[in-house]
């Protein structure tokens, strides 16, 4: 009867609890600072978006392609999920195909031309020019989803409970302290396993201290407007770190409108004039958003800010022995760790029967 201590509620954290959960022989303890409900610059997962849009190279695609299938069948099957199938565009500006074909293009997979997605959604087609709008090079249109983040994780929450996780507030100081928070045997049972999810807070954890861990922070608006499609942009002129993508929540979860990828910056606050270019750019793009009344007919539900919890090297996604428990790390999945939720958490079931299967020590 493994005793496990899952370290974090976010989506990574939610998700590899609800997987190692369908295994009925699994005792599972969720202990987190923050929980649904909560926002805090801390917690990175109520602030995204949040919808798939692929941000891996073909090379390191296999989170994402492992989870798309499971938020689709959600999308179709599971209402009470919050999430919905929405028509996704792409476009691609000249200037970032340029500095793409030279290997100087500073975001991600997203964006290349001939992506390897094109075979993961159903009816991915390239965009023929007539439907382009001006000062774009090129673009892809696919049937993708997007998740209400404040719908979503509940629902998680929920699927884990029925399945006997029980959840608890608390702030560990150092990973090995998760050994004192399993519920097995009322506390008695010694843990066998702990998952590390702690996202942004690696890099402060005790016994992880991640060096390569820091924040992208995002800054969002979120309106009531209505978005007919999802779209998102290689680029923007108004700065090499902002980026511009609008996506429609469901059921009510209102319009994010974004934002900018500021690497290393850890500012919690809103800046009003990003707001304002945010808005711009997106009723400049998108008119029907606002009847088009321009930024005057949006209606602002509130500004945000998150960080993505970036790791240099890429996902950590390993075990290791510390203090004498298996840890198995699950963090710092940036800007995509909801669209790589199962893939990422289907790992963290399989390092957990591999560390099962070795001797003890
Ligand atoms: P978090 O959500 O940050 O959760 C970390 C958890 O660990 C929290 O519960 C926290 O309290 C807990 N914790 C940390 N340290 C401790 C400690 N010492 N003791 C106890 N508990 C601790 N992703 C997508 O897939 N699609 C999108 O469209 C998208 N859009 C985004 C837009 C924005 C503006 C932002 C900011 C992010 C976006 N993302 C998107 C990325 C996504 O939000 C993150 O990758 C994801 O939420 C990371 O989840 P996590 O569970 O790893 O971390």
């Amino acid at each position: 009867m493994p005793n496990i201590v899952v370290v974090g509620a976010g989506v990574s954290g939610l998700t590899s609890a609800y997987l190692l959960s369908k295994d009925g022989s699994n005792t599972i303890t969720v202990v987190a600072k923050h929980m649904p409900g909560d926002y805090d610059i801390e917690y990175a997962s109520p602030w995204a978006g949040a919808n798939v849009l692929p941000m891996a190279t073909k090379a390191s695609s296999r989170w994402e392609r492992q989870t798309w299938p499971e938020l689709k069948r959600l999308a179709e099957e599971v209402p009470e999920a919050g999430i919905h199938k929405m028509k996704s565009r792409v476009y691609r500006r000249e200037k970032d195909l340029e500095k793409l074909r030279k290997g100087e293009y500073a975001f991600d997979g997203l964006f290349q031309e001939n992506p390897w997605y094109k075979t993961l959604f159903d009816d991915f087609r390239e965009l023929p020019k007539d439907e382009l709008p001006a000062g774009i090079a090129s673009g892809a249109e696919f049937t993708s989803v997007c998740i209400n983040t404040m719908l979503y994780m509940p629902w998680l929450v929920g699927q884990c409970r029925a399945n006997g996780v029980v959840f608890k507030r608390g702030v560990l100081k150092h990973i090995s302290e998760a050994a004192a928070w399993g519920h097995a045997g009322g506390g008695s049972k010694k843990v066998d396993f702990v998952i590390n999810t702690t996202g942004l807070m690696a890099s402060r954890l005790g016994g992880v201290m991640d060096p390569d861990v820091l924040p992208v922070r995002g800054q969002v608006v979120v309106v009531r407007n209505e978005a007919p499609y999802m779209v998102s942009k290689s680029g923007t002129d108004d700065a090499d770190d902002e980026v511009f993508y609008v996506m429609m929540r469901a059921a009510g979860g209102g319009t994010i409108l974004g934002g900018t990828y500021q690497k290393g910056q850890w500012e919690s606050q809103p800046d009003p004039n990003i707001a304002l270019r945010i808005m711009k750019r997106a009723v400049e793009m998108v008119p029907e958003l606002a009847d088009g009344k321009g930024v005057q007919g949006l209606d602002v539900i509130r500004h945000g800010v998150g960080l993505r919890p970036y790791r240099n090297g890429g996902v950590r996604l390993e075990k290791e022995r510390v203090d004498g428990t298996w840890v198995v790390h699950n963090y710092g999945h940036a800007g995509w760790g909801y669209q790589g939720s199962y893939g990422c958490a289907e790992r963290v079931v399989e390092l957990v029967a591999e560390a099962s299967n070795q001797p003890k020590l």
